[in-house]
């Protein structure tokens, strides 16, 4: 979340600017009902949030979490609204969910959730209002499933290639940790990534690719982990194997090798190497673990895994981290390319899809590296000095401030 106390020591912020970016345009809590049965109804909760849409409209993940609030699905839209800014999107920023586990529930009851979401936002999907996208818990497939109610390819993003979906959108967010890593790696340690040690927390769509870019670019991977927990290994971890294994739908705690180290997931944020990449959930770097981090680097894979207290922590212990809304924006970069094909009928390659994520996270990080230099800012500081700024110039041409 901005810091607007912090930022104002480094920039001129408008109390008006302030105002509409402190908090959400929209905020809708749905109540998502299925009948399954004589007399048996099951109800969901579902929130929508559209942060800011100056730049354009809501783009956001739709996340599929037991305990997934309206606070964090607004903490989310916010990060969406700086990170379309900072990699120049033409979106606001927007996200939604829907409180249930998606492992305990049947196919059935699955799809027909989705396709109720789907129509209780029948309007703003039709209209574009919001654009959802693949996040935590939700898949290709339930895309798909949206696609199917609206009819109109550039509704939603993230769906399967062979339906409109784009090639190498699926690895997107993966592909962007992978070359900020590589770009932070050289300006802030110094050395090629294939020279480091690096710990992933979370195997899931962003921690599996961000594994398996680094790994191809010959990075020494020591630990990964699932929620069952992780695995390490000072030498390095097969990651091709581990990968198949968990492709198979399978638990990383269920992975059998006598020369890898069973850890938690606390343990593993506290190895001792040099880049950390927590890829999984939220707020999982507090002040009670900042202190034991060994790592000088961290990409922040996931949304908002730092929190505000750590932040600082680690800021004093001269720890690097690279902010989500930098890290993690591969994902909105292909969403962006895949909606923009979905209006031109246009097609792309998977290799064109990484090569338009490279340079858009290249000279995003660039510009970032460049303000922490000119402004004496941390990266997250000179990363949202960026987005501010853009954000405030659109607002000022549409008079809103
Ligand atoms: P996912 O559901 O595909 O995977 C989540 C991973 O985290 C799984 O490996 C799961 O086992 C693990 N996990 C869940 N709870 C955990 C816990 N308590 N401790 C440790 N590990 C746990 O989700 P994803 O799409 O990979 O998203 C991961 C993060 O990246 C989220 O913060 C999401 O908002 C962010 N993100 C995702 C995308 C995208 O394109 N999918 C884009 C940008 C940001």
């Amino acid at each position: 979340m901005v810091n607007f106390g912090k930022l104002k020591k480094f920039m001129e912020i408008p109390e008006t600017a302030e105002m509409l970016l402190s908090q959400p345009e929209k905020e809708t809590t749905l109540s998502i009902n299925l009948k399954v049965g004589p007399n048996k109804m099951l109800i969901y909760k579902g929130y929508i949030v559209y942060h800011n849409v100056v730049l354009g409209p809501a783009k956001g993940g739709v996340r599929f979490a037991a305990n997934v609030t309206l606070a964090e699905t607004r903490t989310l839209a916010e990060l969406m609204t700086h990170k379309c800014a900072l990699m120049g999107l033409p979106f606001g920023g927007g996200k939604s969910s829907i409180a249930f586990d998606p492992k305990s529930v049947s196919e059935f009851e699955r799809r027909s959730l989705i396709k109720e979401y789907a129509h209780m936002l029948r309007d703003d999907l039709a209209t574009g209002a919001y654009i959802p996208a693949p996040d935590m818990g939700s898949t290709p497939s339930d895309m798909a499933i949206i696609y199917g109610e609206t009819h109109h390819p550039e509704s939603v993003t993230g769906k399967p290639p062979r339906l409109g979906g784009l090639p190498g959108r699926r690895e997107a967010t993966g592909r962007g940790v992978s070359t900020v890593t590589t770009s932070a790696c050289r300006q802030v340690l110094g050395k090629e990534v294939k020279d480091t040690t690096i710990a992933i927390q979370g195997c899931g769509n962003v921690g599996s690719y961000t594994a398996s870019f680094l790994f191809e670019k010959g990075a020494k991977i020591v630990a990964l982990s699932d929620v069952s927990g992780g695995l390490y290994s000072p030498k390095g971890l097969p990651i091709t194997q581990i990968l198949d294994f968990i492709q198979q739908g399978k638990l990383i705690s269920e992975y059998q090798d006598e020369n890898l180290q069973k850890i938690k997931n606390e343990a593993l944020l506290e190895l001792p190497v040099e880049i950390l990449i927590p890829a999984a959930i939220e707020d999982v770097l507090t002040k009670n673990n900042a202190n034991k981090i060994s790592a000088k680097l961290i990409i922040e894979a996931a949304n908002g895994p730092t929190t505000p207290e750590a932040d600082e922590i680690l800021n004093q212990k001269e720890v690097v981290i690279i902010p989500d809304i930098l890290a993690n924006s591969g994902g909105v970069v292909a969403s962006y390319v895949e909606w923009r094909n979905a209006k031109s009928g246009n097609q792309t390659s998977a290799e064109e899809t990484y090569q338009f994520i490279d340079s858009k996270v290249e000279s995003a990080f660039k510009e970032v590296l460049r303000l922490t230099k000119e402004r004496k800012a941390n990266f997250r500081n000179a990363a949202y000095i960026l987005s501010v700024s853009e954000l405030m110039a659109a607002m000022r041409e549409r008079s809103w401030i």
